[in-house]
């Protein structure tokens, strides 16, 4: 080839859309065009001369290790050329990246729906027994004395019951759509609500920092959830700090790029981001590869569920938000959450919380409430429990029961407890239909997660609360106690 053909042949391969390496005998790079460039994230110059780990051989997928976890894929073809005289191979490369982590989030949203089908399937049952064991270990604790050998032993079953109930609401999160149109909040009261959890579950040895911008913008996320993903990557980096170390949360309002919004399938434009980073044993790239996975964990069985950071990033990424990681072996491990921006709540929006409440402590005035639960457990439990607090219950096995029970009840009934599915009449229905004779009466509808017949909205909308199932004693007697109190102050 002439120095002229030579140099029209360059100008031609710098302008492909593909990347073109020529590659001599021995593998070594002789010329890497822009394309090039951009595929190895190194410049021509420091490509010229060096081996990389590709091979004349080298056709089909072809992975290109750019360092930390940042891996370039293409399409390989390899032509033989002559180059200066010499035998030498150029490589087209066209670039696969996009395409490989298309399929890749794909693979993983298969994944995803087949654990949330599985989920749902079990949960509604799980949820039950959950309900039952808990509410009933909760009922017994109040019936013994504190020295009774048998109280440590129920304060186990409880705390058991109560880690059990996270283990599902977890796998559920994974299941659930993100709800739509949920209220956006402010990042510094999300945070700030769950601060004394955070505390508790770091314990003294371990230097929380929290620093937030002072702008610092709205997200819309719900509110339990967003704690639950907040304390898991807190016990993950506790767990990495072994129980003794640094935490520091930090957040700002940023600007993410079309560039970087691409790499993470997300939208440019304005996020929150929230920076959770440990001191810890950091991670290598091996690990940093995997932890979203589900079930993946480095822990000793009984100790890590590997279902964490599978929540987390599903939370996140269910509120079109994504997920950075940076770390290294030795020198921590830092996690930014990129949530997208919402138009700011109301400095004095409402309070959802629910009232703090202690079980033993408030009594009920002999209200009278009619409980309609099929399962005959979760049914008793609701009966002892709203009982031992002084309230009068009737109860009907379904729907139709409780219907026939309310009619021939000569008093007056104030608030009903209905599950959401029930054979024959289900909760909907009875509720719709007690209006029609006993307009007064407050509803509170009790669901399983996986069941998605009602919403918290849908129930408001209804001016009736929803209790989701496992819930505690506590939360339900805060919730009756909320909607008889609001009951008696009537708006204007
Ligand atoms: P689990 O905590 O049950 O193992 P996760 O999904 O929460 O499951 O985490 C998966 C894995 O990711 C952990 O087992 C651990 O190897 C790694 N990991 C997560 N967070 C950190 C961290 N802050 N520092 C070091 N390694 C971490
Ligand atoms: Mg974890």
């Amino acid at each position: 080839m002439s120095r002229r053909d030579k140099t029209d042949f360059q100008h031609l391969l710098a302008h492909t859309h593909d990347a073109v390496v020529i590659l001599a005998e021995d593998d070594c790079i002789l010329y890497a065009n822009h394309a090039a460039e951009a595929l190895f994230g190194l410049s021509a110059n420091d490509l010229v001369g060096r081996h990389v780990d590709l091979h004349a051989a080298d056709t089909g997928h072809v992975v290109i290790h750019r360092g930390a976890g940042d891996d370039s894929h293409a399409e390989a073809r390899t032509i033989e050329v002559t180059w200066d005289g010499h035998k030498a191979h150029a490589l087209l490369l066209a670039d696969a990246t996009g395409l490989h982590r298309a399929q890749q989030r794909l693979r993983q949203a298969v994944k995803m729906e087949a654990i949330g089908r599985l989920t749902a399937s079990v949960a509604h049952d799980f949820n039950n027994k959950l309900t039952i064991i808990n509410g009933f270990t909760r009922v017994a604790l109040t019936q013994v004395k504190d020295d009774d050998p048998l109280h440590e032993s129920l304060e186990e079953v409880a705390r058991a019951a109560a880690h059990s109930a996270e283990m599902i609401s977890e796998l559920l999160t994974l299941a659930r759509p993100q709800s739509p149109d949920l209220q956006p909040a402010r990042l510094k009261q999300l945070l700030t609500a769950m601060a004394p959890s955070l505390e508790r579950l770091l314990g003294e040895h371990i230097d929380v920092t929290v620093e937030l911008a002072a702008d610092i913008g709205s997200i819309r996320a719900e509110p339990v959830q967003f704690e639950q993903a907040v304390n898991n990557l807190a016990t993950n980096a506790r767990d990495a700090m072994e129980g003794r170390g640094k935490l520091g949360l930090s957040g700002e309002n940023v600007h993410v790029s079309e560039a970087e919004a691409v790499e993470h399938s997300a939208a440019a434009g304005e996020y929150v981001r929230l920076s959770i980073t440990d001191n810890g044993f950091g991670m290598d790239e091996a690990v940093c590869k995997q932890i979203f996975e589900p079930f993946f964990t480095t822990k000793s069985s009984g100790k890590g569920t590997g279902l964490g950071l599978a929540m987390v990033n599903s939370f996140v990424v269910g509120n079109d938000g994504y997920i950075r990681v940076e770390s290294d072996p030795g020198k921590g491990t830092t996690f930014h959450l990129y949530f997208p921006r919402a138009a700011d709540a109301a400095e004095s929006e409402a309070e959802t919380a629910l009232p703090a409440s202690s079980y033993e402590s408030e009594r009920a005035n002999g209200e009278v409430i009619l409980i309609a639960e099929d399962e005959p457990a979760v049914r008793n439990l609701l009966i002892r429990v709203l009982q031992t607090c002084g309230y009068e219950v009737i109860a009907g096995a379904d729907g139709a029961e409780a219907l026939r029970k309310a009619q021939d009840f000569q008093g007056h009934i104030d608030l009903l407890i209905t599950d959401v599915v029930m054979p024959n009449t289900c909760g909907r229905t009875l509720a719709e239909k007690l209006r029609g004779i006993r307009p007064k009466t407050k509803v509170i509808y009790i669901s399983g997660y996986a069941q998605g017949i009602i919403d918290a909205d849908t129930a408001a909308r209804e001016g009736a609360l929803l209790i989701q199932k496992p819930f505690s004693p506590d939360h339900l007697l805060a919730t009756v106690r909320q909607i008889l109190a609001a009951a008696q102050t009537p708006a204007a």
